[in-house]
């Protein structure tokens, strides 16, 4: 990727904000950073703009792999000179990660990244909310958006894509942080070169916990798919997009929040994902 290609991209990224209304100036902006290059990228460029953005992980002391992450997320913001957050998910839930997925599999076949994911998000919600941060931005790429719109629409459950698109979360409620994810129209390839151009120290492999999934599954067929018909992933997001307008006025009016009977979070039904996880570790 020449400079006119990693101009190119930070152009498409300033064009989806813009676009979406995602952020302006005056937003106090929180960015989840994992340590993979969506993130790093995302948070690089986002500070480039001049947004008033810090950063937070999720210690998920999960062994070597997240440790060098970890590492790799703290130097890049002391060396950008951005605020960087960290919570640790042992003091929140007096368990490693490790032995919640252990916990949970004997008695649920639940995969280690469905169970990761959903304690993140809790979490990154709670904190940003205590923090005191207007918005989230994600690392979320478009093949995330093409494999997430494929695994709703296979789930016959047309409404659990509504939430699709760069400011997610159809609901504006304050128990809910504002999700934001301004590298939408970014492919995973886009983004890869973009951070390698840049020399972002990052580890490229993936997590080691990574599960054989559904998700997987879906990836890897849209990747054949893409040889045979290229930007076959665009096309899906972009006329997914088009298509849900008419469906999010709809379950606008049918949704309301709630408070999860447990922990209190804001959710749509009486429990919270995350609660209802947790309870299969009684
Ligand atoms: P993943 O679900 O791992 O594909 O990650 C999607 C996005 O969630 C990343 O681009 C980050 O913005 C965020 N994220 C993932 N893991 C963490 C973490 N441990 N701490 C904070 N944010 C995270
Ligand atoms: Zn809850």
């Amino acid at each position: 990727m020449d400079n006119k290609l990693t101009k190119d991209f930070e152009k498409t990224v300033e064009k989806t904000i813009k676009d979406y209304k995602l952020i302006d100036k005056k937003h106090k902006v929180l960015v989840a950073l994992s340590g993979g290059k969506d993130s790093m990228s995302l948070l690089y460029i986002l500070k480039n703009l001049g947004y008033n953005v810090e950063a937070l992980m999720i210690d998920l002391e999960t062994g070597e792999h997240f440790l060098k992450n970890k590492e790799n997320a703290e130097a890049f913001c002391r060396k950008l000179e951005i605020n960087f957050h960290i919570c640790s998910l042992h003091e929140e839930f007096e368990m490693k990660m490790l032995d919640i997925w252990k916990s949970i599999q004997k008695k649920e076949k639940l995969t280690n990244c469905m169970i990761c994911g959903v304690i993140k998000k809790w979490m990154l919600n709670k904190k940003a909310k205590e923090l005191g941060f207007d918005k989230m931005a994600t690392g979320h790429n478009l093949d995330d958006a093409a494999e997430t719109i494929l695994m709703n629409l296979f789930s016959g459950n047309p409404f659990l894509g509504i939430n699709e698109g760069p400011m997610t979360g159809i609901i504006s409620d304050k128990a809910f942080v504002q999700r934001i994810k301004p590298l939408y129209f970014c492919s995973n390839e886009e983004v890869r070169k973009y951070s390698e151009e840049k020399g972002f120290k990052i580890l490229y492999k993936p997590c080691p916990f990574l599960t054989k999934s559904s998700r997987k599954g879906i990836r890897e067929g849209l990747e054949s798919l893409e040889k045979e018909e290229p930007e076959v992933k665009r096309k899906l997001v972009y006329n997914f997009l088009k298509r849900i307008e008419p469906m999010k006025r709809e379950y606008n009016n049918m949704e309301s929040v709630k408070q999860c009977k447990i922990c209190g979070e804001a959710t749509r039904t009486d429990l919270c994902k995350k609660c209802r996880i947790m309870e299969l570790l009684k």
